[in-house]
């Protein structure tokens, strides 16, 4: 079966659209958590955001990029949740990239991203260090 962002992308579904350009697509989705939840996709297929080519990683945040401000001011909203759900495990259900922005408002009773998680692990500063080495020692070169 076609996946339903790559079917919107072209034009096989219809959604709401914001804002398009060869390399990315804004519509809204479809089940919103406020009025003016906008979801930015590449438009070509790509499940994870490490995947993404440079060229179509650009597009997409150049889009979120501009995209805020005006989903804010169209939807009243003071402020925006932008998230990735990155992986199956993350919550992804949809396996194409997509970034969500969501109006966000004091009055929605949605916590912060830190409310998502029951517990913490305890890292100690000595770990931190470690695991920040570790990550830097992963990034790929440019
Ligand atoms: P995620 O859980 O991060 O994969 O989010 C997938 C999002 O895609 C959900 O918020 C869905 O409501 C949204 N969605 C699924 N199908 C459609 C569709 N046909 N048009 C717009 N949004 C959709």
């Amino acid at each position: 079966m076609e996946c339903v962002f790559c079917a919107i992308s072209a034009g096989k579904i219809q959604a709401p659209r914001v804002h398009e350009d060869p390399r990315a697509l804004a519509f809204l989705d479809v089940h919103p958590l406020a009025r003016g939840h906008t979801l930015v996709v590449p438009r070509l297929h790509v499940e994870r955001l490490e995947d993404l080519e440079p060229d179509y990683a650009r597009a997409v945040w150049s889009a979120v990029h501009r995209l805020v401000p005006a989903v804010q001011r169209a939807a009243g909203a003071p402020a925006t949740t932008v998230a990735v759900n990155n992986g199956p495990e993350a919550g992804q259900e949809v396996p194409h990239v997509h970034i969500h922005i969501v109006p966000r408002g004091s009055w929605d009773g949605a916590g912060s991203i830190h409310t998502m998680f029951q517990q913490r692990p305890g890292v100690s500063k000595q770990d931190m260090e470690t695991i920040a080495g570790e990550i830097r020692k992963q990034m790929s070169p440019r």
